[in-house]
């Protein structure tokens, strides 16, 4: 048996990041920059109001209030996305809306709830002071032109997204998505819905690889069922390596294993057949599919739902997010505490165990086991929401602290 450790740095060492492509901003979302961004703008682009209300020379209103409020000519009014080209006078008022240039002359902006409107808004009341720059919103306030925005190794929100279009980034060098094949293999594994046979079992990894695939922002593209067929499952990889960028297949990497994945990968890939010191998921395969000049990474999850998933979470999802850039390849790890304890027994192996995890009153994260642990036993392990890692040993007492991986919480 190997560490994790090891067979997680041999995987990620064979996964590296693919060449960049140019995309619009509004495509970027959810991918990682490959090239620093430096802002080409200024962001506002002028100075403009911050209210709805008045432009004025704050010095002529400085002694409005709202028992003696300074009455001004308005002299013009200008909306966003509008411009006047008229100087404001000291003593002059321009109506302004939200968003609109500061006519020059003006140095600030009088909220209209801080106003009264008089002779049908030729004249307005001024009711309240203000100072020098009050609700104006310089140009350049948010973003100035020349700024290094983001390094190369951002994961583009779509709240960066939206400052690349303020800045007029329109177009951004990133890191493509990653095409994921994704297999199941087994003569036992049925998807048509017709009636179970003597031996037969529902399929399920398959849609649940395919939702972990994109869940972890790749394309997934489903390659169906293998039957335990060498000459099926060969033709079946190389057009999966031909038509994506990874490949992951469940089933058939287990020792006892009718040899059909283990024969054909081993024959056509360059593989790496792992027994690692963790349960679930002990057995796992990883190797390289050389396709059209190419090497495709090929994933080989064990059939077991639990261990599929499991193996899917500590190899499979850091290599592809690898593959796309990411510099964060992990989930967050916390020292949450072990509500009900989660004992154990040595056995050699780091167990990784499904819990449902929460915020308690104390403000810490607290976990407790979804219950059945069997790598067969799915509909538990689809409770959880964390992945408890207990270390080799006699487990984790009531109330002390376990480190946890973070699947969701919220
Ligand atoms: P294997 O890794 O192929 O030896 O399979 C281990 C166990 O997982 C067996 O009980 C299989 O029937 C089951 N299994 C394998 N593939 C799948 C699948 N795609 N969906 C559900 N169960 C599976
Ligand atoms: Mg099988």
């Amino acid at each position: 048996m190997i560490d994790i450790g090891e067979a997680r740095a041999y995987v990620l060492a064979r996964c590296p990041a693919a060449t960049a492509i140019a995309v619009p901003c509004r495509e970027a979302t959810g991918l990682v920059l490959a090239t620093p961004v430096v802002a080409a703008e200024d962001v506002p682009p002028f100075a403009n109001s911050a209210v709805d209300g008045y432009a004025v020379v704050a010095d002529s209103v400085a002694t409005a209030t709202d028992s003696a409020p300074v009455e001004l000519p308005v002299v013009g009014e200008v909306a966003a996305g509008a411009f006047t080209d008229r100087v404001l006078k000291s003593g002059e008022a321009i109506r302004i809306m939200t968003g609109a240039p500061v006519p020059a002359g003006a140095d600030a902006i009088v909220m209209v709830e801080d106003t009264e409107r008089i002779d049908n808004g030729e004249r307005v009341a001024i009711r309240r002071s203000t100072s020098a720059g009050a609700a104006v919103r310089p140009r350049g306030d948010d973003v100035q032109a020349g700024t290094a925005l983001y390094p190369a190794g951002t994961l583009v929100s779509p709240a960066v997204a939206g400052v690349l279009a303020s800045v007029n980034a329109a177009t951004v060098h990133v890191i493509p998505r990653v095409r994921v094949a994704v297999l199941s293999t087994g003569d036992e594994l049925i998807d048509d819905g017709s009636p179970l046979q003597p031996g037969q079992i529902r399929e399920s990894n398959r849609t649940m690889l395919l939702g972990l695939v994109r869940a972890a922002s790749c394309d997934a593209v489903d390659f169906g069922v293998v039957r335990d067929d060498e000459a099926e499952l060969e033709r079946v990889l190389h057009q999966a390596a031909v038509e994506c960028d990874a490949i992951v297949t469940s089933g058939g990497v287990s020792m006892g294993d009718y040899d059909v994945v283990k024969a054909v990968l081993s024959r056509i890939a360059d593989m790496r057949w792992m027994q690692i010191a963790i349960r679930p998921a002990k057995p796992f395969a990883f190797g390289l599919l050389g396709a059209g000049g190419r090497n495709v990474p090929v994933f080989g999850l064990p059939g077991n739902p639990v261990s599929s998933i499991v193996s899917f979470e500590l190899l499979a999802r850091p290599a592809l997010l690898q593959m796309m850039g990411h510099v964060a390849l992990d989930r967050p790890l916390v020292q949450a505490i072990a509500d009900g304890g989660l004992p154990r027994r040595p056995d050699g192996k780091t167990h990784y165990v499904r819990v449902f995890a929460k915020f308690g009153a104390d403000g810490r994260v607290h976990v407790a086991s979804v219950g059945s642990q069997g790598s067969h036993q799915l509909a538990a392990t689809s409770l959880a929401n964390a992945i408890a890692v207990v270390a080799d040993g006699d487990g984790v007492q009531p109330g002390a602290p376990v480190p946890t991986m973070l699947l969701s919480v919220g």
